[in-house]
């Protein structure tokens, strides 16, 4: 059987998406790294809405923690693979780049930009071998336009943008596909810290988007309406010009 793997799918985004993809009929692996509670929430939700879910906790950073999680998950399902996976960890740690210590740089490129390549490759050799797969990276409007206080963050998103790319061409004959998303400004613990009132201003749909209207996006990216789009980087952000 064919399932999805949601990084980050305990809150926010992650959730959201986690809750489409078992609406597209994949039963869903939630990852998290620390909050157990809210992604046995999220399972809970995906089951009332009669989908299949079950957690999987690994730090995206640690490639470790992201083998030995995957190689166990591997060893209890012998006849499933992961076809479609969703990098969508991520936090923020923003100060101006004068003041930016060492820790809050290679956390940040950790998360974001080894995370991506600890966990892709690690299922890539399946999807290669199924000849089918989806890899769908969450990335966002700070890697394609930079944001200032987010040099860090920047960054990282834009090597997810670079890689994104690269990867499309190196595995699109084998019927996978590799997709980027960039969000703009989406309500979650993420965002909880900024003003809306005042970024909103600059927001042509004048409020930020919804982690549902995400998901949504990462649905159709699944699907196999989407077979021929890959290498791309597609923004949702409510109009603002990028
Ligand atoms: P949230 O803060 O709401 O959720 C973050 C999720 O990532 C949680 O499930 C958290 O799990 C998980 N996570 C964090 N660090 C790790 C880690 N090291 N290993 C595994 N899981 C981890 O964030 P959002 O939903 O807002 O963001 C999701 C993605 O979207 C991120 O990649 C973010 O950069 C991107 N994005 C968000 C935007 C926004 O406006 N919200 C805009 C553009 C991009 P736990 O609680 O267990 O730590």
């Amino acid at each position: 059987m064919k399932y999805a793997l949601v990084t980050g799918g305990s809150r926010g985004i992650g959730s959201s998406v986690c809750i489409e993809l078992a609406q597209l009929g994949y039963p869903v692996i939630i990852n998290y790294k620390s909050n157990e509670n809210a992604a046995l929430q999220t399972k809970q939700k995906v089951e009332s809405l009669g989908g299949k879910a079950e957690i999987m906790k690994f730090d995206v950073s640690n490639v470790k923690e992201v083998d030995d999680a995957l190689m166990q998950w591997q060893e209890k399902n012998p006849d499933d693979y992961i076809a479609v996976l969703v990098n969508n960890a991520g936090i923020r740690e923003d100060t101006m780049m004068m003041w930016m210590q060492d820790a809050q740089w290679e956390n940040i490129i950790g998360i974001h930009l080894n995370g991506f390549f600890y966990v892709t490759r690690r299922l890539l050799k399946d999807m290669l071998t199924k000849r089918f797969g989806r890899i769908i990276n969450i990335v966002s409007l700070s890697g394609i336009k930079g944001l200032p206080g987010q040099t860090n963050y920047s960054a990282a998103k834009a090597g997810v943008i670079g890689a994104t790319k690269a990867l499309a061409q190196e595995i699109g004959k084998r019927g996978i596909t590799v997709n980027a998303i960039a969000p703009g400004y989406i309500a979650t613990e993420m965002t909880k810290d900024l003003d809306e009132k005042t970024l909103k201003e600059m927001i042509p749909v004048n409020r930020f988007g919804t982690a549902e209207e995400v998901a949504y996006l990462v649905s159709f990216l699944a699907s196999d309406k989407a077979a021929y789009i890959t290498g791309e980087v597609i923004s949702i952000n409510g109009g603002i010009y990028t």
